[in-house]
């Protein structure tokens, strides 16, 4: 990018109407005062490559992917950070100077990051985490439990061989449970994940028993629409502590913005406002 140039960054993806990150970074670049922009790409998966090599010509300084291009972009990449490898994903690129496009994963970051401001008290040694689902984001949300310390992972997911596929990956702190038994795994966890998309508006909820919860639990739901979910709702009036899953898309989408746009914006609640368009 040269002196006199305006940024660009955006997120391709497919669909791409429904996504908020436009929202969030234009919000934080006219916070900062940089003159840049941000704006949804839609993209089909067969102009992927083609995409990719022209938007660093364009003036873009990078992008978010998002589905279905989060496993493809890896291939496209000319460096991937280690977490990308082990997640099997990118949300990140960044445009280099060099020429080169430079593929991280922001998702684990961000997990962990909601988790840290809005649960401080719970410490990863603590007990198991206990976590519903075996898709794209539960694999972010493996990885970086399992890079924070927490001892033992307890997965459970409808289709049984992902959860089973991603023990053999992640190794032997991971211990996977049958569907219909996924209620067990909540007994002295210290941690429960919803990683699946029940609960989801559209989707039926997470219909598990929750009698293991106890006020210690902290429990947190990747989903976000609605922010209280049927989980959440219930947990809080266990008494436990719960985090909503906006934070997490928040905390992903900072050091991004810091990377192409060199200042690391504040998260406050303001932010989360213009993320839920409120
Ligand atoms: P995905 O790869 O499509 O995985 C979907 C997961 O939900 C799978 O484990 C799937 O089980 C399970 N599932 C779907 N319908 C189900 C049903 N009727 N009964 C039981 N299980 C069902 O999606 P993803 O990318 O992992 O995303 C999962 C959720 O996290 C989504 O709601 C997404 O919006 C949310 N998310 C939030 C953030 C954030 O920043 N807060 C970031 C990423 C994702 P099967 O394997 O059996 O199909």
């Amino acid at each position: 990018m040269n002196q006199t140039s305006i940024p660009l960054a955006g997120v391709i993806g497919m669909p791409i109407a429904h996504s908020r990150s436009p929202a969030l970074h234009s919000f934080w670049l006219k916070r900062a005062g940089i003159r840049g922009h941000y704006v949804p790409l839609e993209i089909a998966q067969a102009d992927l490559e083609q995409v990719i090599r022209a938007l660093p010509k364009m003036g873009f300084v990078g992008v978010n992917v998002t589905i279905p291009h989060k496993e493809k972009v890896l291939a496209l990449a000319d460096v991937v950070t280690d977490r990308a490898a082990l997640i099997g994903a990118a949300n990140t690129l960044i445009f280099r100077g060099d020429g080169k496009v430079h593929a991280d994963n922001t998702d684990g970051y961000g997990f962990i990051e909601n988790l840290r401001h809005g649960a401080p008290e719970w410490d990863p040694a603590s007990g198991p985490a206990a976590v519903f689902g075996a898709g794209g984001a539960a694999r972010a949300v493996l990885a970086s439990l399992l890079d924070v310390g927490v001892p033992e992972i307890r997965l459970s997911n409808r289709t049984k061989a992902r959860a089973d596929a991603l023990r053999a990956e992640f190794g032997t702190r991971v211990r996977v449970f049958d569907w219909v038994q996924a209620g067990n795994m909540i007994d002295q966890a210290a941690l429960v994940v919803n990683a699946s998309s029940l609960g989801m508006e559209g989707k039926p909820d997470l219909r598990v028993p929750l009698d293991g919860l106890t006020s210690h639990t902290v429990v947190t739901d990747l989903v976000y629409t609605p922010l209280e979910t049927a989980l959440l709702k219930h947990a809080r009036a266990v008494g436990c502590t719960t985090v909503d899953g906006l934070g997490m898309l928040i905390y992903q989408a900072a050091p991004a913005f810091e990377r192409w746009f060199g200042h690391r914006p504040d998260i406050d609640e303001e932010t989360r406002r213009v993320v839920l368009g409120t």
